[in-house]
C-alpha cells in the first residue's frame, strides 16, 4: 500500500466525539485504547472477548463493545480503525474493508497493511512531539523519544496550557506576526518558563502579565539556577540539572566539576571557571557574586554549577542570600553530595542497623574548622563521620578523636576522586590514618568515612580498583 521513497505525511487529528473502531480485545488492543480515549474519541471495541482491563473500561462506560467476529459493517460511521488482533486474516479483512471505505487504518505491527502509523510521542500537556521513522526503524524513533523525555521539563505542560488559554489576548496585544514571534521568543527564554519550572504558577502568571505589558514587572529580569553537579560521574546528574545545562547561556562552574559533566552542557554557552583551590583563590566569593549579577541582569540564563550539592559545604546559601538581596530570581537543583557518592561507590553504607544509627557530615578544611568542632560528640561510637577535608589535616583529626575516646581500631575508608574512573579507596584503622594516606599519596578531592561501617569497604567493594590498605592488612585478608 505504501509507495517506496514517499515520506509519510504527519498530521494531528481532532478525534473528539468521533467514532474510532478498535478490532481486538486483548493486551495489544488495550495499549491502543488509552491515547484514543485521551484524545476524546468515541471508542468502539469489536472482539469476541475482552481481556479484564478492557472489560473494566467497558463496565465504566468509557468504551462501547461489539461482540463477535469482525464484520465490515462495524466500520460504519468510523473515522479511524485500529486492527489489533493476533489473527493475520482478520487484520487483513479489517484493512481491506477500511480501504474500500477510505477510512484510515492502522494494523499493529504490519506496515504494509497500514494506511497510517502511530508515532512515538512525547507529551507535555497540549504540547506533543511525534516521531516517525517511516516505519523502518521504530527503535530509532523510540531512542529519540527517550532523549526528548529526559530533556524536556515537565513544566512545559503548564507553559503550553497558559499559551493555549491566553492566545486570544496575545493576538489582540500583538496582531502582527513578527511582533508576536518576538514576544514568544522573550517569553520562552524568560521568567515565565523559569517560574513554572520552580513550581510557582502564580509567579508565572504575574510574569506573563508583565510580559504582555499589562502589569508592572514584578521583579528584575534574569535569574540564576544554583545547580549541583554531583561528584564527577555524569550519570549522577539529575534530569533537571541536565535540562538547565542544555539551556544555559552562561555557566559559572567550580574547579571540582568534572569535564564529563561540562561536556553535557550546551556547547555555545559561556563557561567561566570560578573554582577555588585551598590556597590559590581563582575568583573571590565577591567576584562570583558580581559575575552572577552581571550576567543575570543582562537577561542571560545563568547556571551556577557546583560540585556535589550546592547546600553542602558549598556556600550555596551565601550566594542565594546575595541574589535575594539584589532582587534576582533563583532556583536550586540538588546534587549528589560527595558523602553519598563516595559511600555508594566505595560500598560503604553510611548507616547500618548493626553498626551505625547516625551519620554526620563534617568539614575540616583548616585548623580553625578543626578547633570549632564538637569532638566529644564526634568521637561517639556506632556513628559514621563523613568528613569533607583537605588531606593535610588528617593527623590533627585523628589525634583529637583519639583524645576524646574514639577507638584506635575504628575502621576508615578514605575515598579519593569518588565516582570517577580514577577512584581510589584506602582502608585501615584510625590510628594509621595519616600514615596510610601519606603512604598512598592521597590527593584532593578525598572524603573520609570513619566508623564501624567502613569495615564493609573491602567485602562490598564493587566500583573501580579494590581498596588499598596497609601491606600487612592485605596479607591478613588473603589468608
Ligand atoms: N558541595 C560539595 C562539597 C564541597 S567541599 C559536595 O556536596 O560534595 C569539597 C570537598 O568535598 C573536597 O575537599 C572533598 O572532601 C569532597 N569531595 C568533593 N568531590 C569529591 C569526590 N569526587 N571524591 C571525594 N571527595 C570529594
Amino acid at each position: 500500500m505504501s509507495q517506496d521513497n514517499a515520506t509519510l505525511f504527519p498530521l494531528f487529528a481532532d478525534l473528539r466525539g468521533r467514532r474510532v473502531l478498535v478490532v481486538g480485545g486483548g493486551a495489544v488492543a488495550r495499549r491502543k485504547l488509552e491515547p484514543l480515549l485521551a484524545a476524546g474519541a468515541r471508542v468502539v471495541v469489536g472482539a469476541p472477548w475482552l481481556e479484564p482491563s478492557v472489560m473494566e473500561l467497558f463496565a465504566q462506560g468509557r468504551i462501547e463493545h461489539l461482540a463477535g467476529a469482525f464484520e465490515p459493517a462495524w466500520l460504519d460511521d468510523a473515522w479511524l480503525v485500529v486492527a489489533a488482533t493476533d489473527d493475520g486474516d482478520v487484520n487483513r479483512a479489517v484493512a481491506d474493508a477500511a480501504q474500500a471505505r477510505r477510512i484510515w487504518a492502522n494494523v499493529v505491527d504490519d506496515l504494509a497493511l497500514s494506511s497510517y502509523q502511530s508515532p512515538a510521542r512525547i507529551e507535555r500537556g497540549p504540547l506533543q512531539i511525534a516521531i516517525s521513522s517511516g516505519g523502518g526503524a521504530p527503535m530509532l524513533a523510540r531512542h529519540l523519544r527517550e532523549k526528548f523525555e529526559t530533556e524536556l521539563d515537565e513544566s512545559l505542560a503548564d507553559l503550553a496550557n497558559l499559551l493555549l488559554r491566553e492566545r486570544g489576548r496575545i493576538r489582540a496585544r500583538h496582531p502582527r506576526l513578527a511582533e508576536r514571534r518576538r514576544f514568544f521568543e522573550t517569553l520562552l527564554a524568560g521568567p515565565v518558563a523559569e517560574r513554572f519550572r520552580a513550581g510557582d504558577a502564580d509567579g508565572a502568571k504575574l510574569a506573563f502579565e508583565a510580559a504582555l505589558g499589562e502589569a508592572p514587572p514584578s521583579r528584575d529580569i534574569g535569574s540564576v539556577a544554583l545547580v549541583g553537579a554531583g561528584p564527577g560521574d555524569p550519570g549522577l546528574l539529575t534530569l533537571r540539572a541536565l535540562r538547565l545545562l542544555n539551556q544555559a547561556d552562561v555557566i559559572l562552574h567550580d574547579r571540582l566539576v568534572s569535564p564529563g559533566v561540562l561536556a553535557l552542557a550546551r556547547r555555545d554557552a559561556d563557561f567561566i571557571e570560578v573554582g577555588k583551590q585551598a590556597a590559590n583563590h581563582h575568583v573571590s566569593q565577591d567576584g562570583i557574586h558580581a559575575l552572577m549579577l552581571e550576567h543575570a541582569r543582562a537577561g542571560r540564563r545563568v547556571v551556577r554549577l557546583k560540585g556535589g550539592d550546592p547546600f553542602v559545604f558549598g556556600r550555596g546559601g551565601e550566594e542565594l542570600e546575595f541574589l535575594h538581596a539584589h532582587g534576582i530570581g533563583f532556583e536550586v537543583v540538588p546534587g549528589i553530595t560527595a558523602a553519598l557518592a563516595c559511600a555508594a561507590y566505595a560500598g560503604v553504607p553510611l548507616t547500618h542497623r548493626d553498626h551505625a544509627q547516625s551519620v554526620r557530615f563534617v568539614t575540616a578544611h583548616c585548623k580553625d574548622s578543626l578547633d570549632s568542632l564538637d569532638w566529644r560528640a564526634l568521637a561517639q561510637e556506632k556513628q559514621t563521620l563523613a568528613v569533607y577535608m583537605g588531606v593535610a589535616g588528617l593527623a590533627g583529626f585523628r589525634d583529637r578523636l583519639l583524645a576524646h575516646g574514639r577507638e584506635a581500631g575504628t575502621p576508615f575508608a578514605l575515598v579519593e576522586n569518588g565516582s570517577r574512573p580514577e577512584q581510589r579507596v584506602i582502608t585501615g584503622t584510625l590510628a594509621d590514618l595519616p600514615s596510610l594516606a601519606a603512604h598512598h599519596a592521597v590527593q584532593s578531592p578525598a572524603l573520609l568515612i570513619l566508623g564501624e561501617v567502613a569495615a564493609l569497604a573491602m567485602p562490598l567493594h564493587w566500583f573501580g580498583a579494590a581498596p588499598l590498605g596497609a601491606p600487612a592488612a592485605r596479607v591478613a585478608e588473603a589468608a
